[in-house]
């Protein structure tokens, strides 16, 4: 088998809780407690969870945005957790991130082709004609106009501003892209037009995408293979059309069956659960989903379960699979 282009293994971070006149550290927000998964070359793996389960942490740490607490992440097969500051800076190159707030994510101060240049100024493309050449190309790829260039942001669309956070990711032509909720702030009419977008440059430049989202129905669209993150945690990672046809962990049936299906047929039960997810700096001991689980039974309070394979590429940290 080849070589996954990114490996994590055991992932976490914990945000210490100072407390006490000496703030000294009385506990730990565990944002994510120990995640493992591939990405292989050119494939989307969609991370799928409600507010607050660590998806976005997970996506932050790989690029060295957020350091982890533990775990390691391969990039190629090389440990990038141990890069100094400036070897990660290099590494950047092949990794870039789009972000959900375009609007916020770009200067406003800045002309379009400012805000272009920039990547290629950090990583070293020196001649202007170069640059100024590049920035149309890229204005072209993510299908704006060359004239564009000129302008502020506050000038265009949030769709069109999404797409200049694509162009600036894609200028110095990164092999990874992790797209945090890169269409949750659009309309709905214009996220299908950025997904397609998204899909389209996978095709042309061979890219591999981290696709965050809390939107199940837009992960489906766009992703190879689909993990799901409950407090810290992947509970369930399967092929995408798999997972929505046969869910395993209960939490996965729950998120899937407050989907509106179109198709009467596959309609399922709408299961809905009971109470709040409980805080990342509490986590219930055991499963983290007992104290919400309609199927939980004794184990469940007192042993967390490991993510294991239970059908060929089909994993799941559930009890009632062991
Ligand atoms: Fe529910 Fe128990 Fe499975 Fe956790 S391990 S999802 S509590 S049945």
């Amino acid at each position: 088998m080849t070589q996954p282009l990114v490996k994590v293994e055991n992932l976490k971070k914990h945000f210490p809780i100072k407390g006490g006149l000496l703030g000294k550290q009385v506990g730990a927000v565990k944002a994510v407690d120990g995640v493992s998964f591939f990405i292989n070359k050119g494939e989307t793996l969609g991370l799928v969870g409600e507010s607050g389960c660590g998806k976005s942490t997970t996506g932050r740490m790989l690029l060295r945005l957020l350091e982890p607490s533990d775990g390691k992440i391969y990039f190629e097969g090389q440990d990038i957790t141990e890069l100094s500051t400036g070897e990660m800076r290099k590494m950047r190159r092949e990794m870039q991130m789009v972000f959900q707030d375009p609007f916020a994510s770009l200067n406003p101060r800045h002309t379009v082709e400012k805000i272009l240049e920039e990547p290629l100024i950090v990583h070293g493309v020196k001649d202007k004609a170069e640059r100024k050449r590049r920035v149309k190309e890229l204005l072209e790829v993510v299908g704006l106009n060359s004239w564009h260039a000129k302008r502020y942001p506050h000038q265009f669309s949030g769709g069109q501003r999404q797409r200049i956070g694509i162009a600036r990711a894609l200028a110095v032509n990164p092999k990874l892209i992790i797209a945090d909720e890169p269409v949750s702030a659009l309309d709905v009419s214009i996220q299908s037009q950025v997904l397609n977008l998204l899909q389209d440059l996978q095709k042309e430049f061979d890219l591999t995408y981290l696709f965050i989202a809390h939107d199940l129905g837009v992960v489906r669209h766009i992703s190879d293979r689909v993990g799901v993150m409950y407090l810290g945690n992947i509970v369930e990672l399967a092929d995408s059309e798999e997972l929505y046809d046969e869910p395993m962990h209960p939490y996965t049936q729950a998120l899937l069956s407050a989907v509106p299906i179109p198709d009467v047929e596959h309609k399922k039960d709408r299961v809905i659960l009971q109470g709040d997810v409980p805080s990342p700096s509490n986590p219930p001991k055991g499963c983290p989903f007992h104290t919400r689980c309609p199927q939980a039974f004794d184990t469940c309070a007192t042993v967390k379960p490991v993510l294991q394979e239970a059908k060929p590429g089909h994993y799941v940290a559930c009890h009632l699979y062991e």
